[in-house]
């Protein structure tokens, strides 16, 4: 019988413990296990069975037992110490509260496509998400004043299976917003707060707001699924990442344009402060610059002024290094799209439609380019590594023709992880009793001879090691029960991995560059490693492939294949569903954590550090975060190919670098063992990661950074920008427009150099002259600078240094004379050479306005 109608019914708290709707819906509990010690307490049975999930958990209690537990004055006692604890680190003043800056910010919306922020909340497919999540906690921890804004998937991402052949299967199960911690943003008058977006064809697109409390930030969660929608639209937020072409784009301009009358709605319903900065989490939310702009133009901004203003205060970090990984549009369906949202026809058509232009060399003119569009609203963007960042400059530099890659604005702020969600709580605990607030942050109370003998790490070790074993064992017993197997057939797996044999994990997305099976380039080897009889090695594996993804999704099954024979499937595992809850205990399990994929194209990667955290081994090729902070104790590198064309060679090439890696490095460290049975050498790296990396791969290092460096000066121009009813960004906007008619007349028309004979020699210093005409400009409008470094063959200076000449005071014939020296401070070939930009106080970088013209 089907239903025609559902609802919820919820859970009526008695009096006594009214704080635990607080406590419930607050997603502190997912990285505060002292909360989480008080829900197992009511009633631990109840708990293990609703996987810790605090919300089910109330549901499942039902009313008998909420009124024994009311009765209970010492429980009663504990659910309020446990509220008044999540009150005081709600409101009293954290780190960002004693931040003296001028311009700090009042509100900074952090928009994302996916939120990975607990597995009771699943509204994230991989790395993007779950870095989302660790962002608004570790903002949250530091009292930085964050709201996200994202989409709430109704199905989420989808579940992953095994078929009986060992494919993919994959499910969608719907979830119910009332069984999730969240709470509706409701109206004055109770019904609930709706925001809409026109669509082409007069229909409208409705999303009433989901808010999930993380700590002291809100994450506001639009939903199209509401009466008010036809069925089109209803389907709008049903899948993340689940369709194609016009889905997708209605779910990105729902999670820009909506997402920002959101903000408002909020702000408005709250009288929680407007957002001065805003930082778009990749390209997906791009649309939430068009919304302001088109803000800032009913308000009476000319679109270029509005522009500055936008600009001033985006910020834009890009994840991937794969230009299939950006979305793209028709350029016709978006011009249609923006054409019916903005009903009062305030946005030029054509300008919004060069934000996303490829107009760069080998673009397609046919395309709107979200990437692009993200740039060019944001100004400030950044990768999330210093090799991606250096990867992304090489990689969008066709928007900045003229300008060599080390001058495209796109800087890095590395990737961090959240440690209280991802620490394992038994080392959390061992940590925190023995050593000083003080040793625990520098990392300094790991290191040898400190507060935690080598006995007890190891002895932690094999119980985190042990407790995978035992989650491994369960996951596969429940996987090959899906796969028709019977009980008899699997007492197998009682003795399936071991809690004292080297365990070697990988989990991840499996797109084909993230190479799952490489591992398995030659199987004979492979097998023999893990079936070494004095010395072997177990792999725990898992990931899951995108539904549309016939290539990963062939990996996956490949994979379990391997681990399917019977000579090996003690000692390697997949499991299906990889997500937060089996990474929360996989992470802290393994003893070395692999990551192969085809460099540069792991953006930064975030596992590895989690597992790094727990005192687990990276075994990586130089990508991403390892390229920047692996040294020769923290773990391995497994050598690459980077020059080999041949992709079958080059995968053959380090396979077999990491098989070797493996055999002579990883195995006889992990297997040497003093009297006692204690691997000292392995220790001694355990503690060294523990120690040096620790401190550096935490979200709030990353917040911190992203505060100092791109949201405090985001706001500082904003500000500057506003001030006196926007003046600031309309003479920005009349300058660059003014400078840009003028440049054509802009030429370097003279340059010599004298100072040096001709054998320079170091420390000599070159003087150099040049002339230069400006038509219509004048001196305040340029910089006039010479470039210069060492030059290859080819007379191309590839890592130059910058320095401006100053005016010197003749003007001849329409020209104005430069000068100024360069001291040659290294010795070989030289070469140098001039140009002229536009100069203004308010450009974040010289390539800003893309003008640029240099000697010839
Ligand atoms: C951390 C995490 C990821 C991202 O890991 P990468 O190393 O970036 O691939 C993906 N999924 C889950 C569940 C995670 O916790």
């Amino acid at each position: 019988m089907r239903a025609i109608r559902r609802f919820t019914v919820r859970t009526v708290l008695p009096a006594p413990l009214a704080d635990l709707d607080d406590l419930a819906h607050n997603l502190r509990w997912s990285w505060h296990p002292g909360t989480r010690a008080v829900f197992a307490d009511l009633d631990a049975a109840v708990w293990e069975q609703v996987d810790g999930d605090p919300v089910a958990f109330l549901g499942a209690l039902g009313p008998q037992r909420l009124e024994g537990l009311a009765a209970d004055p010492e429980m009663v006692a504990r659910v309020r110490a446990a509220a008044s604890d999540l009150r005081a680190y709600r409101e009293q003043p954290r780190w960002y509260q004693r931040q003296t800056a001028a311009a700090l910010p009042a509100s900074v919306a952090y928009f994302s496509p996916e939120f990975g922020v607990a597995a009771a909340l699943p509204q994230y497919s991989g790395g993007l998400g779950v870095l989302a999540g660790d962002h608004l906690k570790a903002a949250s921890d530091l009292g930085v004043p964050v709201v996200g804004v994202g989409l709430l998937y109704r199905a989420g991402y989808f579940r992953q299976g095994l078929d009986r052949a060992g494919r993919q299967t994959e499910t969608y199960p719907v979830l119910d917003p009332d069984g999730l911690p969240l709470t509706l943003l409701r109206e004055e008058d109770g019904s609930p707060a709706l925001v809409g977006l026109a669509l082409p064809g007069g229909r409208t697109l409705h999303a009433q707001v989901w808010v999930a409390q993380v700590g002291r930030v809100p994450l506001l969660l639009l939903d199209s699924d509401v009466p008010a929608n036809d069925a089109a639209a209803r389907a709008v937020t049903d899948r993340l990442y689940g369709g194609a072409g016009d889905h997708r784009l209605e779910q990105e301009l729902l999670l820009g344009v909506g997402g920002v009358r959101a903000l408002r709605t909020h702000a408005r319903l709250t009288g929680s402060p407007a957002p001065d900065v805003f930082h778009t989490n990749e390209g997906h939310a791009g649309f939430l610059g068009v919304e302001r702009i088109r803000e800032h133009v009913a308000a009476g901004s000319s679109f270029a002024g509005a522009l500055e203003l936008v600009r001033s205060t985006t910020v834009f970090t890009t994840h991937t290094p794969v230009p299939a990984g950006i979305d793209r549009f028709e350029r016709r369906t978006v011009e249609q799209y923006v054409r019916a949202l903005d009903d009062a026809g305030d946005l030029p058509v054509a300008d919004v439609l060069a934000l996303g232009a490829e107009d760069q060399e080998g673009g397609d003119p046919l395309v709107f380019n979200m990437a692009f569009m993200g740039l060019r609203l944001a100004g400030r963007a950044n990768g999330v590594s210093r090799l991606h960042g250096r990867v992304s400059r090489e990689m969008f530099a066709g928007l900045w023709p003229g300008f060599d890659p080390q001058e495209v604005p796109i800087g890095s702020i590395t990737n961090g992880v959240h440690a209280p969600t991802w620490v394992a709580p038994e080392m959390t605990a061992l940590a925190s009793r023995r050593m000083s607030p003080h040793d625990l942050a520098t990392g300094s109370g790991w290191e040898d001879g400190g507060a935690i003998s080598d006995t007890e790490l190891w002895e932690l070790r094999r119980r985190l090691r042990s407790r995978l074993v035992d989650d491994v064992r369960r996951r596969v017993r429940a996987s090959w029960h899906q796969r028709g197997a019977s009980s008899a057939d699997l007492r197998w797996v009682d003795d399936a991995l071991s809690p004292d044999v080297l365990t070697i994990g990988f989990a991840r997305r499996v797109p084909t560059y993230k190479r799952l099976t490489l591992m398995l380039a030659d199987p004979a080897r492979f097998a023999a490693l893990l079936l070494d009889e004095d010395r072997p090695v177990q792999v725990v594996v898992a990931g899951k492939a995108h539904p549309a993804d016939e290539p990963g999704k062939r990996l996956v099954s490949e994979l379990v294949a391997f681990a399917d024979q019977h000579h090996v499937r003690h000692r390697i595992v997949f499991l299906p569903d990889y997500d937060m809850r089996m990474a929360a205990t996989l992470y802290p399990g393994c003893d070395v954590w692999l990551n192969n994929p085809l460099r540069p194209l792991e953006a930064c990667g975030t596992s590895g550090m989690k597992v790094a955290l727990n005192g687990g081994l990276n075994l990586s090729v130089l990508d991403g975060w390892w390229d920047e902070w692996h040294d020769d104790d923290n773990g391995w590198v497994v050598p690459t190919a980077d020059g080999v064309d041949d992709p079958d060679a080059r995968d053959a090439a380090e396979a077999a670098a990491l098989y070797d890696v493996i055999e002579q490095q990883v195995v006889p460290t992990f297997y040497d063992r003093d009297e006692d049975g204690t691997p000292r050498r392995w220790l001694a790296m355990v503690r060294h990661t523990l120690a040096t990396l620790g401190p550096k791969v935490q979200a709030t290092r990353m917040v911190a950074d992203y505060v100092a460096h791109l949201y405090v000066p985001a706001a500082a121009a904003g500000a500057a920008l506003a001030a006196d009813d926007k003046a600031g960004a309309v003479a920005l906007a009349d300058w660059k427009a003014r400078v840009r008619a003028a440049w054509p007349q802009v030429s370097v028309d003279h340059v010599d150099s004298g100072g040096v004979d001709d054998a320079p020699r170091v420390g000599d210093r070159l003087h150099v002259r040049a002339w230069v005409a400006l038509g219509d400009l004048t001196p305040d409008d340029v910089e006039v600078q010479v470039l210069h470094g060492p030059v290859g063959p080819d007379d191309e200076i590839a890592a130059f240094g910058v320095a401006a000449l100053r005016l010197d005071d003749t003007y001849e014939a329409d020209r104005y004379g430069y000068a100024g020296d360069v001291e040659l401070t290294a010795t070989g070939p030289f070469g140098y050479t001039v140009r002229v930009v536009p100069r203004h106080e308010a450009l974040t970088s010289v390539a800003e306005t893309g003008l640029v013209t240099t000697a010839t």
